[in-house]
């Protein structure tokens, strides 16, 4: 099953977590054993999985990429988005999670995070559930 999630997401940077969304796709697939690839068909975005509980991580880890690498810097690439793009390479732009019992299995603290470096936008989130 091939499943695309629409994020619209509302600033320059951004971990929007979409937990909620590929847990009801992965029910809805109605595969009981399995892998749910969550990709991102971007090369200024990105897919992390991190906790979830403490909404101070995801701010911790946006303030420290951020900081790593800067939006203004030696930067060639005409668009001027080159941090987005460095950014996105950096977390990846993909993960894929086990299923089991027909649910993902994600640790008590785990989320599954978009993560937006170029935003606002409308972006593509695509899940193969096999
Ligand atoms: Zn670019």
């Amino acid at each position: 099953m091939l499943k695309t999630l629409n994020i619209k997401s509302r600033a320059k940077t951004e971990f929007i977590d979409i937990t909620e969304e590929v847990k009801a796709s992965v029910s809805k697939a109605g595969v009981a054993s399995g892998v749910c690839y969550i990709y991102v068909p971007h090369t200024t975005a990105g897919i992390t999985i991190n906790e979830g509980a403490d909404p101070s991580v995801k701010r911790d880890m946006l303030t420290f990429l951020n900081k790593a690498v800067p939006f203004e810097g030696d930067y060639h690439h005409m668009e001027g988005n080159s941090a987005a793009h460095i950014k996105s390479s950096l977390v990846g732009v993909s993960q894929s999670v086990i299923i089991d019992e027909g649910k993902p299995v994600l640790g008590t603290w785990q989320s599954i995070y978009f993560c937006e470096f170029d935003g606002p936008r409308h972006r593509r989130v695509v899940l193969k559930i096999v």
